[in-house]
């Protein structure tokens, strides 16, 4: 490719709409065109890099024995109220009617279409396992699209669907995927950590997720310094320090006036905040519940959520607590009837400060079991930066990433709720086991400019640039030069190299600044002064000194630069 030929213009200036540094360099590297709020064209290099995402993501895919398909895209509205997640995406899912008024859904995924899918072909356990995948385009109405192409409306996702007769088929394939998703992913020159999920909306039991570390994202995932466990922090768990067993001590209140928080109790009575208990009040769909921690610990509200089995958990409101009779400031699950979960943080032998349900009153020497009687105790506190880790003597710390890639083990939520069933060898109809897998192709792109972009511009592993070597060609006044320059490009091109010549009649400057913003892995100058020497400038796109070499060993060193880069 030719510059002065490319479509696509780079700027200046960085546009001012944007704030990450991903979508700021595509909009400035001429790669992305807005076409409404989250949605974009890919414009000829971006489209170029991410046809490169897409090829080593489907190597991958077929490599581990999955079948590409193509499904529909404008679905019925029908198969998405079969599985209830109709209701559950709610405005996210973008919805349409055509002409005859029959209702249709854009697809944020798909495991109802693939199961209604698999469901017309599969009969019998002979006719399974087996994995289908696609990567096709998605829609999600998010309320604040931001970050260019990391949060959008309109995507490109790779989505798989894995079919068994029992978990452990879904097992190995579960495995399977994990496996092609680590390789794709360091194909793409991406670093990525796998950490325990939650698994949303999409349902089921065992999920992971794949996260591109940079400061940029939006997800807190929670590493041990020590061992393998990483988890995201809606997931995390951690170590609860030893608690010294006390003797037990009779209930009492005591008057702690405009003492609410946590800290000011701890103070007020010189005790340490381990030694109190937070009680909040939340929602959960139309039922108040208590919900008691540790006082230095947080709740973890998807834990709970998931735990309640609720659609909606909120925090109670004024009007809730006045009408549980709830004192905020004040509140305790002491003497209350109502369903209190107790996080795993509260000790049995520890004698507890706990709100008194009173203005300016605590109870103190508030012991588990005895004064607060849970409903459940359970897991729901918020694993942090410095907690100890729940495998091994090691301390967590938090680290922000974007999402890349999730699997789950689905179960047979869907092919239940489907009637997506097969005949097991006793010819008994039996649920289909399923997993489901995706990656969003356009957060490889994105994220792996948040990993490695400088203060330059954007900076491509080689596996997914969309050109290898940038030929700056100087003097293109020259026509020895420009001959010179137009010989090495073919010569690189023919040798599969990926070539793309600077030949635009500007300044060296102008042309220097775009070899950097565009990222492309290596950058070969050639310049009167050098040619004259028989040789030309290369250096990569991440080191600062250019070697100067003799034309005849362009293709070698080209060769050799380019296997040691990113
Ligand atoms: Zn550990």
């Amino acid at each position: 490719m030719k510059m002065s030929q490319l479509f696509g213009r780079t700027l200046r200036d960085q546009p001012a709409e944007a704030d990450l540094i991903s979508h700021i360099l595509l909009l400035q590297a001429g790669m992305i065109h807005q076409v409404s709020t989250g949605v974009y064209s890919y414009l000829p290099l971006a489209w170029k890099s991410l046809k490169k995402i897409e090829s080593i993501i489907r190597e991958e895919m077929d490599a581990a024995g999955a079948q590409e398909v193509k499904l529909g895209i404008l679905q019925t509205r029908e198969i998405w109220q079969k599985s209830g997640r109709d209701e559950i995406y709610g405005p996210d899912m973008l919805r349409l009617k055509d002409r005859r008024d029959r209702e249709l859904a854009l697809p944020p995924t798909n495991e109802e279409l693939v199961t209604e899918t698999v469901k017309s072909v599969v009969q019998s356990y002979n006719d399974l396992p087996f994995i289908l995948y696609q990567i096709q385009t998605k829609f999600r109405d998010e309320p604040r699209p931001r970050g260019g192409l990391i949060r959008v409306r309109e995507f490109d996702m790779m989505d798989a669907y894995s079919f068994d007769t029992d978990e452990d088929g879904l097992d190995i394939n579960y495995h399977q995927m994990i496996n092609a998703y680590s390789k794709a992913f360091a194909r793409c020159g991406i670093k990525t950590v796998i950490v325990d999920a939650d698994s949303g909306a999409i349902g089921g039991k065992d999920s992971k997720e794949f996260i591109l570390l940079a400061d940029s994202g939006e997800d807190t995932i929670i590493l041990c310094s020590h061992c393998d466990y990483a988890a995201n922090d809606e997931k995390a768990s951690f170590k609860i320090s030893d608690n010294t067993p006390e003797a037990v001590q009779p209930l009492k209140t005591i008057d702690t006036p405009n003492q609410t928080t946590i800290e000011e109790v701890s103070d007020f009575l010189n005790i340490s905040t381990q030694k109190t208990i937070k009680t909040i009040a939340y929602m959960s769909d139309t039922e108040i519940i208590l919900v008691s921690i540790r006082g230095d610990l947080e709740i973890n509200e998807v834990k709970l959520k998931n735990f309640l089995k609720a659609n909606e958990l909120v925090l109670a409101n004024d009007e809730d607590l006045q009408k549980s009779n709830l004192i905020k400031g004040y509140l305790s699950p002491i003497n209350k009837e109502i369903k209190t979960i107790v996080d795993n943080s509260i000790f049995k032998d520890t004698n507890y400060c706990a709100g008194g349900n009173e203005f300016g009153v605590h109870f103190v020497n508030a012991i588990l079991d005895r004064d607060i009687i849970p409903t459940a105790q359970i897991d729901i506190a918020l694993a942090k930066d410095g907690f100890g880790c729940i495998n091994c003597s090691g301390t967590l710390s938090s680290k922000r990433g974007i999402e890349i890639g999730h699997v789950f083990k689905l179960g047979t939520t869907y092919s239940t709720s489907m009637s997506a069933n097969f005949l097991n060898q006793n010819g008994q109809p039996t649920p289909i086991m399923m997993g489901c897998y995706g990656i969003g192709v356009g957060r490889i792109l994105a994220g792996s400019i948040e990993q490695y972009a400088d203060d330059k511009g954007i900076v491509f592993p080689k596996n997914i640039a969309p050109y290898q070597v940038i030929i700056v060609s100087l003097n293109t006044d020259k026509e020895e030069i420009q001959k010179v320059a137009i010989e090495i490009y073919d010569l690189l091109n023919s040798n599969g190299i990926e070539t793309i010549i600077d030949d635009r009649n500007t300044s060296a400057g102008v042309k220097f600044n775009d070899a950097d913003l565009l990222g492309i892995p290596l950058r070969i100058v050639v310049s009167s002064r050098n040619i004259s020497k028989n040789s030309v400038e290369i250096k990569t796109r991440v080191s600062n000194e250019e070697e100067l070499i003799p034309l005849e060993s362009v293709l070698q060193k080209s060769n050799q630069l380019l296997s040691d880069y990113l």
